[in-house]
Parts: C-alpha cells; structure tokens; sequence
C-alpha cells in the first residue's frame, strides 16, 4: 500500500468517515483481495462488513452436496471472480475508497492479472 493511500486513509479517518480494514486472510486462510471479498455497504458511502467470495462458494457447495463431494479448484480460482464495481459514485468519494486491504491488493490499484499478483508476491 502506497504512502498516499495510508495518508489519504487516515484523512478520511479524522474526518469521521469509516474506513474498513480488510484482514490478510479470513478464517479458513483463503487470501482476501478486491476480486474475491465482498463489501458490505450502508447504502451510501461507508463499508460496513466484508465477507471471504470464497468461503460463501463453498458453504454453497458443501450446503448442495452436503459434503459429499470435495469443490473443483475451478471453483476457487481467483480468474472466475470479479471485482465489485461502485458506480454510484465517482472517484475517491465512493465506499470503494474507504476499505483498506492488508494484502496489499485493494481498490486504490488497477486489478491485476494473476500472473501479475503472482510476480508481485514472489518479488516481496
Ligand atoms: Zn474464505
């Protein structure tokens, strides 16, 4: 996360607003990026909670099955997720703006490609 970023965060802090920290990973150790983490919103421009995309895949999965059947990798993998888009508002005003990502891959970056995350994490 970019100097300017904390700073602008903790800005917005100050001022009142929310800002929601997303941990590194959630319970089940699955890694809680912008493409597979759901926020939660007030319906304005404050985050209120964020749920792991994965994790609710496969409670889904197991709930079908009834985990009799282990989950396809494919369901997982983080190319068949999407970001969540906030397109109510404009830049740097909108609830996407106020969510902090521990693993470093949060809004205030250009979605990248796998390959690309992958690079950026052997390199750290
Ligand atoms: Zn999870």
């Amino acid at each position: 996360m970019s100097a300017e970023t904390n700073a602008r965060a903790r800005r917005r802090a100050e001022k009142g607003a929310k800002v929601l920290v997303v941990p590194f990973q959630c319970g089940r150790g699955h890694e809680l990026s912008a493409r597979t983490t759901f926020i939660a919103t007030d319906g304005g421009p404050n985050p209120t909670g964020w749920r792991c995309v994965r994790c609710v895949r496969l409670d889904a999965w197991n709930a079908h099955y009834r985990g009799s059947e282990s989950a396809p990798a494919e369901l997982l993998d983080e190319t068949q997720f999407n970001r969540q888009t906030n397109s109510k508002f404009s830049p740097g005003r909108g609830w996407t703006d106020r969510v902090r990502f521990l693993s470093g891959f949060g809004y205030e970056v250009p979605d990248p490609t796998p390959a690309r995350r992958r690079e950026l994490r052997d390199a750290a």
